[in-house]
């Protein structure tokens, strides 16, 4: 059986997360797209090719990153214009938005974009169909899970399923985040605050669960996840949101790779996602 991992990483501003999202003043040096290179180091040192959802309000800030991204093979997809949800957005205003971030991102990097993930997982039915029609080959917004408020869902009854986290449909993929059994619950394993914030005795455990059983992997991370050491906080924030921002970043890049070596280990291959559509 041929066993694949898919590492991705939204690339959006720390101010883009639904946290801090119209409570801090935005300042540009607090921004941290700029630590996405660690990643993509951290893929191009074990030869994986990575699949970048990139926000448009972001790319002024490293378009030398992600020049340096595509030059090293890794695949650009996309986030959106900002960083809303389409939950919050009609349809002309979500065609609207996509159409023109799409078209903007192509032309700066000469390139075609294939794929789309939604801010905050805010994805349905109804988006799905409209991000089909604008020529998109696959989504991967899915993460069904309870705790994640603003995440939407889509039914996957009539999909074929290609493997545990790959459904397809006349030709459109779906890719899911990985979640596991835990608890009376669901517990995602694909990284983003997840995996920075639940200790890593804890979530370690349940990756390599889901790991060992698994035949397909999704993995994401955020760029500010990857500064290391103090990031700036307010007032208007408490505690528990304070916490959100500090805990677990000094460990985040040594955590990715030891997930890695640990996929390779159980015999995981990589793939960016168009390219497995495109098999
Ligand atoms: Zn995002």
């Amino acid at each position: 059986m041929n066993k694949i991992a898919f590492m991705t990483i939204d690339v959006e501003s720390m101010y883009d997360s639904e946290l801090l999202k119209d409570r801090m003043k935005y300042d540009p040096k607090y921004s941290y797209e700029c630590y996405l290179k660690d990643y993509i180091d951290l893929l191009n040192k074990y030869n994986i090719k990575g699949t970048l959802f990139v926000l448009e309000s972001s790319i002024d800030k490293i378009k030398d990153i992600i020049k340096y991204a595509i030059d090293n093979g890794h695949e650009i997809a996309l986030h959106g214009k900002n960083h809303v949800s389409p939950l919050e957005q009609n349809n002309d205003e979500f065609i609207e938005s996509i159409k023109e971030s799409k078209e903007k991102i192509e032309n700066e990097f000469n390139i075609t974009i294939k794929g789309y993930r939604a801010p905050c997982f805010g994805i349905d039915d109804n988006k799905i169909e409209i991000i089909k029609d604008l020529g998109f080959k696959y989504d991967s917004s899915n993460l069904d899970f309870h705790l994640a408020k603003k995440s939407g869902k889509i039914n996957l009854e009539n999909y074929k399923i290609e493997n545990m986290s790959v459904a397809s449909k006349d030709g459109f993929y779906e890719f899911s985040l990985s979640r596991v059994k835990a608890y009376s619950g669901h517990l995602p394993v694909s990284g983003g605050g997840y995996i920075r914030l639940v200790p890593w005795f804890v979530m370690k455990y349940y990756l390599k669960k889901y790991i060992n059983h698994a035949d397909s992997y999704v993995f994401y991370a955020h760029p500010f996840e990857l500064k290391k050491g103090i990031v700036p906080t307010n007032k208007e924030l408490n505690w528990k949101e304070k916490l959100y921002l500090k805990v677990g970043r000094r460990q985040y890049l040594k955590k990715i790779e030891y997930l890695i070596k640990y996929l390779k280990k159980k015999g995981y291959s990589f793939s960016n996602m168009n390219n497995y559509c495109s098999n």
